[in-house]
């Protein structure tokens, strides 16, 4: 997961503009009568957020008995996220937040929508708060993976916006041989700085994005196309060159993201190195 700047705009600035139906003057009444309780919800989910406690909000299927989640809903598509809407601009602002458009989520997809941290169904207070809305990958924002809400502290997702994991190291991989194969396999260890809460938080994260899988079939395929390049260095001298390599890489993939699968594989090539070179002494390959 990757840390992103908060968005600048609060959610009064988004009302503003999309809180206006002028041919449902009704809607837009109801709208207004809500807009004071949407402003405060969103003070409460800035506060719980910033303390891991949004699983304690509640949901509903209104907002103060005034407007629907089906209402919210329509505000959110046709005024916020429709190309034509007059909080399109909010939109591309949230979506334009990720360097290089990369999704925070998994950190390896590109972002192509807005992900309601809290659904907008069960929450509709929430549904064009920029707090809530994250930009994401279409695989991220799939099925089931964010269509519920967090029940607990422990099994609520990390959030880009709230939650800082690039201060530390925790995510590690296990390089081991089977078969003919090095076979990476991604876990989580916990740093010292961290609470447990933090920690579970992280291993449900993996779990729920499937990131596991997805960091272990990068990495597999990494492998597979650095092999002959690593079998290049021989002799004596290999394991020597192969280290230098390996921290080299290692170093230069941290700057980018600390935590990055393609880091922490170059960390693990690194620290295993001994495990490689007697991988690559049992299958020499076609090369040199
Ligand atoms: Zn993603």
């Amino acid at each position: 997961m990757k840390k992103i700047a908060r968005p600048s705009d609060g959610v009064g600035t988004v009302i503003s503009d999309c809180f206006d139906f002028p041919k449902d003057s009704g809607l837009t009444n109801r709208l207004k009568r809500i807009a004071p309780s949407v402003v405060r919800a969103e003070a409460s989910y800035i506060e719980c957020a910033e303390h891991g406690q949004l699983h304690t909000i509640s949901s509903s299927e209104n907002v103060d008995g005034v407007v629907t989640s089906d209402e919210m809903t329509k505000v959110y598509e046709q005024k916020f996220s429709n190309i034509k809407g007059p909080g399109r601009r909010y939109y591309d602002k949230l979506m334009a937040a990720p360097a290089l458009g990369r999704c925070p989520l998994c950190d390896i997809g590109t972002v192509s929508t807005l992900d309601h941290y809290l659904p907008k169904k069960q929450f509709p207070a929430f549904a064009v708060t920029p707090a809530n809305l994250v930009p994401s990958c279409r695989d991220c924002n799939l099925g089931q993976k964010r269509a519920e809400a967090p029940k607990s502290a422990e099994t609520a997702p990390l959030h880009p916006y709230f939650d800082d994991v690039e201060t530390a190291v925790w995510l590690k991989v296990n390089l081991y041989v089977s078969g003919d194969s090095l076979v990476p396999r991604y876990g989580v260890v916990k740093p010292d700085a961290w609470d447990n809460v933090l920690y579970r938080r992280t291993l449900h994260h993996m779990e729920l994005y499937e990131l596991y899988k997805l960091y272990g079939s990068h990495a597999a395929e990494e492998i597979s196309g650095r092999v002959r390049v690593w079998r290049s260095s021989y002799g004596e001298s290999r394991a020597k060159q192969l280290k230098e390599q390996f921290s080299l890489d290692a170093r230069s993939y941290e700057k980018v993201s600390l935590n990055s699968w393609k880091a922490t594989l170059f960390r693990a090539l690194f620290s295993q190195s001994d495990t490689v070179c007697r991988w690559l002494e049992m299958f020499p390959g076609d090369t040199p």
